[in-house]
Parts: structure tokens; sequence; C-alpha cells
């Protein structure tokens, strides 16, 4: 390695309440999408470590010193980490545009996200301690039953590079209000913003092993943890292919899985809506985060008298926007990513063209930037339905635009795919939305928008988008276990094998 590279900012792996290097010594490299230089050093967990650092998570937790404490304690420790958060923003958020290429504001805004996050379930880590068990009436006066809920256990996180603190922290923060502990595994693409997390944690005086951060690779560190007999659940968040390995992982250890996966999520626009906003909310669906958005919505149905028109104002809006290194003041469209992820997005865009797809804009390298993942945002038109870049996610600044000519057939285009995370529609008749709504396959439907995401309400999808639910309260429910205790009166007798008993 290179004199350059070792005087890199460099991270390490928080176990058990220390940070050290990867036991094996090894390190990757963080690359900036924008310059396509390498400008840190990520420490590279492997099996050894995910072992460590799940069998501290375990002894944490089997210690009751964290899930032994009164929600409202636990909440205190939150409360910190989500000050920590908002203290470092400005740092965090640079750091995340270096990594990802998101422009400035977007990753300022998730880091805000993340610091309520934890603030959102300290609240209800507090609630946790004036509830009490459910008593349940069996029918029988002997028996006295209850129904208790207990922290799941030990959490292992495997987490994706669009949102790379964001999504970590749908995890982190609902399973520690809880009373799990966790191993977080974040995306190799982009694992800084979560290194310092770690430090933020580390500084909040949470008890050692009760979270616990091992970067590292897919295969050598996310396997691992998906395979480790000792952690209780998986929460995964990343795709479709990875999500199958994670849960059959889960499966042969008889684990608790939780899978947020991809999408190609529809978004209806019927032709009585103000066609302005139908086009802001077509570009803040495809084009905000570059596209690399579960829940983007990537497929766009018009009803057909609105076709045109909105074709030509889409492309001409399309190509005003400011592309550029996500630092640079007034970009609204960073890089892509990786290398990986660009050349994945190019082969779908000539998939696209090669599927007989009218190209309406972009699908190229920009001018004057020779350098860097940066793509035009594209638009394709007039897409066969069994085309691939109709059918499958690209993750990209790639949206596909048909039209429909009722709202039957609208919404027979829009269910007939594999996944099912979101769905929007837009249209001035808030009946039709309503009723539309409820008839789009999807765990989250946006009425006269796309995107807007709130930590108060689920998140999760059906089909093969995943299973289970983050956010809001069944984001914190989803990491408890449920106990029933049934008592019975001992001034009975049972009466079976010994009759009359006494
Ligand atoms: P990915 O599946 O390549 O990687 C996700 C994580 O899994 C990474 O941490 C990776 O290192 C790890 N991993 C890879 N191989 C593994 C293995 N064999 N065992 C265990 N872990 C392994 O996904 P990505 O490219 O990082 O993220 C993009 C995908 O994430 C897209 O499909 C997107 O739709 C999805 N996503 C979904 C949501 C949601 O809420 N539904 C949110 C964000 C992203």
């Amino acid at each position: 390695m290179s004199e350059k590279v070792r005087a890199m900012h460099r991270t390490q792996l928080y176990i058990d309440g220390a940070f050290a290097d990867a036991e094996a010594g090894g390190t990757f490299l963080a690359i900036d999408p924008a310059t396509e230089q390498a400008f840190a050093e990520v420490a590279a967990g492997q099996g050894a470590d995910i072992d460590r650092a799940v069998r501290a998570a375990r002894r944490a937790f089997d210690s009751g010193a964290w899930s032994g404490l009164s929600g409202t304690v636990r909440a205190g420790h939150l409360r910190r980490i989500a000050q920590g958060l908002r203290d470092r923003l400005a740092e965090i958020a640079a750091l995340e545009v270096r990594d990802n290429g998101k422009p400035l504001p977007e990753a300022e805004w998730d880091v805000g996200d993340a610091a309520f996050t934890f603030d959102y379930y300290a609240g209800l880590a507090e609630a946790e301690d004036s509830r009490p068990d459910e008593e349940v009436d069996v029918g029988d006066a002997r028996f006295l039953a209850s129904i208790a809920r207990e922290p799941l256990g030990v959490v292992g996180a495997i987490t994706p590079w669009n949102y790379p603190l964001l999504m970590a922290v749908w995890k982190v923060a609902p399973a520690l209000a809880a009373g799990c502990t966790i191993v977080l595994k974040p995306s190799e693409i982009c694992s800084l913003s979560c290194a310092t997390l770690a430090q933020i944690i580390h500084a909040a005086g949470l008890p050692p092993g009760v979270f616990n951060l091992v970067t590292g690779t897919g295969p050598e560190a996310g396997q691992p943890l998906a395979d480790h007999p000792l952690c209780d659940k998986i929460a995964f968040t990343g795709s479709v292919a990875t999500g199958r390995k994670v849960m059959m992982a889960a499966a042969a250890g008889i684990r608790t899985v939780a899978l947020e996966l991809g999408g190609k999520s529809p978004f209806l626009v019927f032709a009585d809506c103000d066609i302005e906003k139908a086009v802001e909310w077509i570009l803040f669906g495809i084009f905000w985060n570059k596209g690399e958005v579960c829940s983007a919505t990537s497929r766009v149905l018009v009803e057909r008298s609105l076709y045109p028109r909105l074709l030509a104002r889409l492309k001409e809006a399309a190509e005003a926007i400011p592309i550029g290194a996500g630092l640079e003041p007034g970009v609204k469209l960073g890089p892509i990513v990786s290398r990986g992820q660009y050349e994945k997005i190019l082969a779908a865009i000539a998939s696209g063209k090669a599927s007989g797809a009218r190209l309406v804009s972009g699908g190229e390298r920009p001018a004057g930037r020779p350098t860097g993942y940066f793509l035009q945002p594209t638009i394709f038109a007039d897409v066969p339905v069994e085309a691939s870049i109709w059918r499958e996610e690209i993750f990209g600044p790639v949206v596909c635009v048909n039209p429909f000519d009722t709202e039957e057939e609208a919404l027979a285009l829009a269910n007939d795919s594999a996944f099912g995370l979101a769905g929007a529609v837009m249209s001035d008749d808030l009946e039709r939305c309503e009723r539309v709504a409820r008839r789009l396959r999807a765990g989250i439907v946006w009425i006269n928008c796309s995107q807007p995401t709130f930590v108060q309400l689920p998140w999760g999808g059906t089909k093969t988008s995943g299973i289970g639910r983050e956010l809001g309260r069944a984001g914190f429910e989803a990491y408890f276990e449920t106990k029933q205790i049934t008592r019975f009166d001992p001034a009975e007798s049972w009466g079976w094998y010994l009759a009359g008993g006494q």
C-alpha cells in the first residue's frame, strides 16, 4: 500500500466497547465517485471479527446490562446519540457525500433524519415503562394469564450503500430502544458514516457489547453474521439476490429475519392533475438520491391524453437538472455510487435501447465530466412491458414512461410486477386517488407526491420487496418477542392422574 494511502483517514472496527483493527489486519479503500480517487481506508472485518462481535453482543444481552435498564434510561442514551449526530452533522454529511456521491443538502437531510430516528425511538422506549403486561381471560378462573413483551436478543444488521447512515439507523435505533444488542455490518461501498456513528455511540456511554460495528465485504463479513448461531434476528436491507442468501442462512438456524429489498415502483399520473406538479414529483421520485432509492417510482404510467405534453415537459425539466460533485453548490444530481453500479446502469440503458423502447433523454456521460461516475438523467418512453428495463430494478437515474387509457388498465400495469414496495398516484380527483391507493399492491402508497418518508410511518414491501416493516411503531415491535405467562391457582388440583388431588 502506498504512503499516500497510509496517511488517509482510517476507520476501525468497534467491538465490545473498544476500537480495533480487523484481526487479520485487512483493509479496503473508500472511493470518491466524483473523482474516482481513494480517500479513506476501512478495516476489513472477517468471520473471526464477526464472531467476537456477536459473542460480545450476546454477553451484553444475557447480562441484562442493557435489556435490564428501564426504557427511560435507555432513552437517555438514545437522545445523547441523537445529539451527537446533530453536533457532527456537517462533518458526517460531507463524509457521506464523498463516500456516496449524493448532493450535500440530501446528505444533511439524511443525518438530520438519523438523529430524529433516535429521538423518536427514545420516546417509544420511555413509553414502554408505563405499559403493563396484557392480562388475558382464558375462560377458566383457575388460570391467570398474561402476555409479556421482551427484547428479542442479539440482532445482526446488514445494510446497503444508498443511505449508508440512515438505513443502519432505521435498525440500530429501534433495536437499542427495545433493549436488544446489535452487530452492524454496513455496505463495503459506503462504510464511513457508520464508523462515525460508532464513535458517537461510544461517546454516549452505552455498556460494552451493546452496539458493535464490523465493516467488511458481504461474503467475508455479511455472510458469517447471517450464519452466526448466536444471533436471534437478522435485519437486512439490500438486493433481492442477497436477501435470498440471508434468508437461507436464517432458515438454517431458524432465526427471525426482516428483509427490506428492492422495488420497481409505479407512479400513476391522471390527466386531470397539474402538469407542473406531476413533473416535479416524477423528477423527485426518480432523480433524488440519483435514483439509488429502493422506493424510486421508476415506472411512470401517464393517461394517454396527457402523455405527449408530459413527456415533453419532463424532458425539458430533466435536462435542466444541475449535475456535479455532491459538494458543488446547487448540484441536484451527483455521481453514481461506484464503478460497478455505473456499469450496471449503463448496461441497463443499452438493454433498454435494444428492447425497442424510445430514449427520450439522457443515457450518456454528461459533457465536461470526463472523470467520475456521472450520468445524465435518463428517460425512456413506449417501453415494451416485457423489457427488463420495465421489470427489473435499475437503481439509478433512469425512468420508464408508458401511456394508459383507463384506471383499470393503469392498475393492472402497475401491479404486474414481482415487486411491491411502493406506488404513487397523482390526480385532482381525491376519491380516485383513495380508490387507486387501496388497489395498488404495495407497502407504501403516496398520493399527489412521491418519496416523502416519515419516521413515524411503517416502511416495507410486499412480494419480493421484502418481509416485515421498519420505522413507526411496527419498526419497534419488530425487536420484541412475545411471551405468555400462565399461572395455575395453587389452591386448585388438576385431577387428571391423581383423582381428587390433595
Ligand atoms: P446488496 O444486496 O449488494 O448489499 C447489501 C448488504 O449485504 C451489504 O452490506 C453487503 O455487503 C451485504 N452482503 C452481500 N453479500 C452478502 C452475503 N452473502 N451475506 C450477507 N450479506 C451480504 O445491496 P446494495 O447494492 O448495497 O443495495 C442496493 C439494494 O438495496 C437495492 O436492491 C435496493 O432496492 C435495496 N434497498 C432497499 C431498501 C428498502 O427499504 N426496501 C432501502 C435501501 C436499499
